[in-house]
């Protein structure tokens, strides 16, 4: 069984021009309620079976927006998930919280329910560039939010960071990349803006080649940036788009990268269980209905983890598992460790080219990415695949 969990919460208080996500604006939180209580039925319809309670490492409430909650609208949710999970200080309980929807007694409240991580949406420091996100949000409140939760001593959070947006230049990238270092985060996640066709920037930038829009090779300037500094900051790079301080590694991600098995619950979750892989509508009333009490009650308890026939996408056989560990773990900078059947998985001809072009080193029987392949590593890893 899995020892990693995820929770979608999918509210937000804007919707931001390039989100991609199952997130909503309820103003008048009308719709709160029921989501709760849709997303309390399906943790009670798919663990009702355990035979006992399930040690979990890592909880991770994601969405959305779940700082727009208060923390006494998770309580319940807490107490239906102790009921088939163990979970105390010791297991990383990360929500995402986003400036603009937290005050003091908010964090608070989440701290004595036991989240002792935050990850937090400040995504940039430049004023003129949180304009064009759209975020809901402004760069006080960004720097607000982290000195409270400063303050308030989380065990460890995590600034979430993102270049290569429109009208963004190395320089406003460098600077951001000083006011984040200025707060000593533990930990620093930056990912790439990736444009998406159903958004609005994906009908703005159909074009990819938009002059609002940062040129191929400024991104990558901005990556080289971004690495190099962080890592003289000792943030180090433990996977491809997250640094942190010695021992304040997401391990909730990290369970991700290792391709172990996880728990996911809410509109649009995917999980990983049993060797299924199963995933949840991302239509907000089909979800709702499905997980009415009326609904569940029909289904059969069969399964030690309760999962609807058409909710599985994809049975994880071993050809399959080793395909993901390989894909995920190279993503590490402890790389992948080799094995006869990982090496069976792998084309040796092109393992060769790329240790001879210096894409990839062989040190203690692991592979290892090096710094120039990081911006081609998924044409890497997939060259690499049988
Ligand atoms: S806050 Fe996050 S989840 Fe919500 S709309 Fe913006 S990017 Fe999407």
């Amino acid at each position: 069984m899995a020892s990693s969990l995820y929770i979608h919460l999918p509210f937000c208080k804007t919707k931001c021009p390039y989100c991609d996500f199952a997130s909503f604006i309820d103003k008048k939180q009308e719709r709160y309620k029921i989501y709760f209580d849709a997303l309390e039925n399906e943790i009670e319809f798919r663990c009702r079976s355990f035979d006992q309670k399930q040690k979990l490492k890592t909880i991770f409430f994601g969405g959305g927006t779940p700082s727009i909650h208060d923390p006494s609208e998770l309580e319940p949710l807490f107490k239906t998930l102790s009921k088939y999970f163990d979970f105390d200080d010791a297991t990383e309980i990360t929500l995402e919280a986003n400036p603009g929807t937290v005050d003091r007694n908010k964090l608070l409240g989440f701290k004595d329910l036991g989240i002792n991580r935050l990850s937090l949406g400040v995504q940039t420091f430049s004023e003129e560039l949180i304009g064009y996100l759209a975020r809901g949000h402004s760069v006080q409140e960004a720097c607000e939010i982290i000195e409270l939760v400063k303050e308030i001593g989380f065990k460890s959070w995590s600034l979430d960071l993102i270049y290569g947006l429109p009208h963004q230049n190395l320089d406003q990238w460098q600077k951001t990349i000083a006011e984040a270092l200025s707060f000593n985060p533990p930990h620093i996640s930056s990912y790439a803006l990736s444009i998406e066709p159903t958004t609005p920037f994906g009908q703005i930038y159909k074009n990819s080649m938009h002059q609002d829009l940062p040129h191929e090779e400024s991104v990558i300037q901005m990556y080289i940036y971004l690495n190099k500094t962080l890592e003289s900051n000792s943030l180090n790079r433990y996977e491809i788009s997250n640094w942190s301080l010695q021992g304040h590694e997401a391990s909730h991600n990290l369970c991700y990268w290792h391709a172990e098995e996880y728990y996911a619950f809410g509109l649009s979750a995917h999980g990983y269980v049993n060797k299924k892989r199963y995933a949840n509508s991302r239509d907000f009333q089909a979800y709702i209905e499905k997980f009415s009490e009326r609904a569940i009650e029909t289904i059969n308890k069969s399964n030690e983890f309760q999962l609807f026939d058409d909710e599985v996408i994809e049975i994880v056989d071993d050809d399959k598992y080793l395909e993901e560990r390989i894909f995920l773990n190279l993503r590490l900078k402890e790389g992948l460790e080799l094995n006869s059947k990982i090496e069976e998985k792998i084309n040796s001809h092109k393992l060769e080219n790329f240790i001879n072009q210096c894409f990839i080193e062989k040190t203690n029987n692991r592979l290892i990415l090096t710094n120039d392949a990081l911006m081609i590593s998924n044409k890497i890893i997939f060259e690499l695949i049988k």
